[in-house]
């Protein structure tokens, strides 16, 4: 059946499991409450994404603690008479954060359609009956405005969407002020001016990330600096984060660790990294840097464009899901990021010397060679490129 998503008719490629059938293994599948709460123990260390069909009756409270689990939840609407799932919708993403993709299923009428939308569904199933067209003309005739008798029921929703469009337009405001600022100056105006007590750096303490916790140093000492410590770091990552701490006189690391809960259930065996390495970064990195993002209006990244891949057009000033992110490095060379390391004579990563030139878990971590890809030896061997954090649903 096609979807309705993003302004967009497109295909669906999840398989909705009927209750009682086998879930493929091979893809991403739809279960049912029941079947879920039956099969979780396989359901959880299976290599798909999995998502969750919730009918009118269904409680999310019961499930609460697995939410984040589900790429996907599917409300259904028995009759378009039946309003129960958008009270549903917004509990999931007001009371719970549910942050995945909440897609309708059933009888809507095309004049629901913004209301759908103010409640926090992303998608909508599209019944065969009715034409792409058909809903085309929908999207286009009905503007958020239409109506105005739900603003104050969703709220939260509104809010977070407001934010996201807001840090879009901070985002580029700052980058008509500063884009063409030095890297320390952008680092000093966001740090104190522009976003003084809501900032925070999100550092790997890898190969190169000395030079911008430097410049951070600089401009106060005090900032917050996350380190997503996933329990898979290299000995030398560790002892090197705490040597720099020290040489940089940095007051506020936060070493951030993934949910005890979701280890044992999803990585017993300590094998997901290999497994299923998505999942393994979702559980290790994205899920606990968002939540230690929770409070802060913008982060600094030391993200550089000659890493490459898709770091290849990458902005200083950009914006992810009602924060601004900023990459004060974006432009620089990497023969700049040596001589800054060597000027200011900053302690070296002990693997760097070795030849890791992109330093990150040590499952996922290989030496590389000079003269290829900096980022060549993260992920070797497999089409993974990037960890998560910077592609995650809530960071965009
Ligand atoms: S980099 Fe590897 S070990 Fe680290 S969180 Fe990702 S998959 Fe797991």
């Amino acid at each position: 059946m096609p979807l309705l998503k993003d302004g967009r008719i497109v295909e669906d490629p999840w398989v909705d499991v009927p209750p009682g059938e086998a879930v493929p293994a091979d893809q991403p599948a739809i279960v049912d409450l029941e079947a879920w709460q039956a099969q979780r123990a396989q359901l959880v260390g299976r290599n798909q994404a999995i998502g969750l069909r919730l009918a009118p009756g269904d409680s999310p409270d019961e499930i609460a603690e697995d939410l984040d689990r589900f790429s996907l939840i599917t409300l259904s609407f028995p009759a378009f008479t039946d309003g129960r799932s958008y009270s549903l919708a917004r509990q999931l993403r007001e009371k719970h954060r549910y942050r995945g993709e909440l897609r309708a299923v059933g009888n809507v009428l095309r004049d629901q359609f913004a209301f759908l939308y103010r409640c926090g569904f992303d998608a909508l199933d599209v019944a065969d009956t009715v034409t792409p067209k058909h809903w085309r003309t929908s999207i286009s005739e009905m503007g958020l405005a239409y109506q105005t008798a739900t603003k104050d029921g969703a709220r939260n929703v509104f809010q977070l969407r407001q934010r996201k469009r807001d840090a879009e337009t901070k985002a580029t405001l700052l980058a008509s002020q500063y884009g063409k600022h030095s890297s320390a100056d952008i680092v000093q105006r966001t740090i104190t001016d522009e976003f003084a007590g809501r900032i925070a750096v999100v550092s790997s303490f890898g190969a190169e990330a000395a030079v911008l916790l430097s410049l951070v140093a600089n401009v106060d000492r005090n900032t917050p600096v996350i380190f997503l410590e996933t329990g898979k770091h290299f000995p030398e990552t560790l002892a090197y984060r705490d040597q720099l701490v020290t040489h940089l006189g940095l007051t506020d690391v936060r070493s951030v660790s993934p949910d005890p809960g979701h280890l044992s259930d999803e990585d017993p065996d300590d094998a997901l990294w290999r497994k299923n390495p998505d999942r393994c970064c979702h559980i290790r990195k994205v899920l606990p840097l968002e939540r230690a993002l929770d409070g802060f209006d913008a982060w600094l990244t030391g993200r550089k464009q000659y890493q490459g891949g898709e770091r290849s057009d990458l902005p200083i000033f950009e914006a992810a899901d009602g924060r601004v992110k900023i990459n004060p490095l974006a432009v620089w060379s990497q023969s700049a990021v040596e001589r800054w390391i060597a000027a200011h004579d900053l302690p070296k990563h002990p693997l760097a010397e070795i030849g890791y030139l992109s330093i990150g878990c040590a499952p996922c971590t290989e030496q590389t060679t000079a003269t290829g890809d900096v980022r060549n030896g993260r992920w070797a061997g497999t089409e993974k490129t990037e960890c998560g954090i910077h592609k995650a649903k809530w960071a965009h």
